[in-house]
């Protein structure tokens, strides 16, 4: 294992958020960082448009898995950055979405520290925000949702395995939205979960490539959500969206996002 320093040294790195893909979805100070940095580590869902704002002179370094490759172990994109902020770079480590949701941004921050390296992290907007935002529908609405939950769907052991039926429990008494990252390769154990404690009718949005020109939404019930997300042949990158915000939705099926969005139900409505 290599030594860690409990001294601060010299060096630092940047953990921007690149956000969903659009890269009008940036912020400006992650522009201002990424066109100033010398080394961009850069995972596999941040799109060519915002890496067009990385300097020519500057590397690049793809950290990702690609093409069912093994991804870049957690381990070496740490000693690398570690490494490049110590020769003096000034160092970006560019990831999709926010750095905090379900980026490794607090290992990667904490692996910083350990070995003495100073870092600031700028926010992104995470897909599940853009997702909805490009669906024109609330992640909360009065009456409707009164929380959201951010959820991982990849297939935990253990202690931190999600309970589904606990969740779907949760979210019918609670009144909350769910939002699944990394849903699609569990898409049955998921539905089957969250229907021993949801209705069937309950509402739900897949949405992929959100913000991207290419993107593609689904929007059905839990019941079908599983066989509708294989028929459409949708895959990642694509969040899940359950809960009653998304009610509306339905009305419009599935598709580019053109049409208008039918209003949310009231609690009233629900009720009936
Ligand atoms: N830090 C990222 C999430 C990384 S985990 C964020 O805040 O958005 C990777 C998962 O994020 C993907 O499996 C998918 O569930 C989701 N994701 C990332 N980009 C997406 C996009 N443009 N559209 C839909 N889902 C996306």
């Amino acid at each position: 294992m290599q030594a860690i320093d409990s001294k601060p040294q010299f060096g630092h790195v940047s953990l921007v958020g690149a956000g969903p893909g659009d890269p009008e979805l940036l912020t400006l100070k992650a522009i201002r960082l990424i066109q100033a940095a010398e080394v961009v580590f850069v995972d596999d869902l941040v799109g060519p448009a915002v890496l067009a704002y990385v300097r020519d002179s500057a590397r690049i370094i793809s950290v990702g898995k690609r093409g069912g490759c093994r991804s870049t172990s957690q381990s070496f994109i740490e000693r690398a950055m570690v490494q490049a902020a110590r020769a003096g770079q000034r160092v970006v480590r560019l990831k999709g979405g926010d750095p905090f949701v379900f980026g490794r941004g607090g290992e990667e921050v904490d692996a910083l520290r350990r070995h003495g390296i100073d870092c600031d992290v700028t926010p992104g907007i995470t897909a599940g925000m853009a997702a909805m935002a490009s669906l024109k529908t609330p992640l909360t609405q009065r009456g409707v949702s009164q929380g959201v939950v951010f959820l991982t769907g990849h297939n935990q052991v253990g202690a931190h395995a999600v309970d589904w039926p606990a969740m779907g429990a949760l979210v019918a008494q609670q009144h909350l939205t769910l939002i699944i990252y990394m849903a699609m390769r569990n898409i049955d154990a998921i539905a089957e979960g969250l229907l021993n404690s949801l209705p069937p009718a309950t509402p739900v949005a897949v949405v992929q490539h959100a913000s991207c020109d290419k993107q593609r939404h689904l929007a059905c019930d839990l019941v079908s959500v599983a066989r509708k997300v294989r028929i459409q042949g949708m895959a990642s990158p694509s969040v899940w969206i359950v809960g009653d915000v998304t009610r509306g939705l339905q009305a419009i099926a599935q598709g580019p996002v053109t049409h208008e969005l039918v209003s949310a139900t009231s609690p009233d409505q629900r009720a009936a």
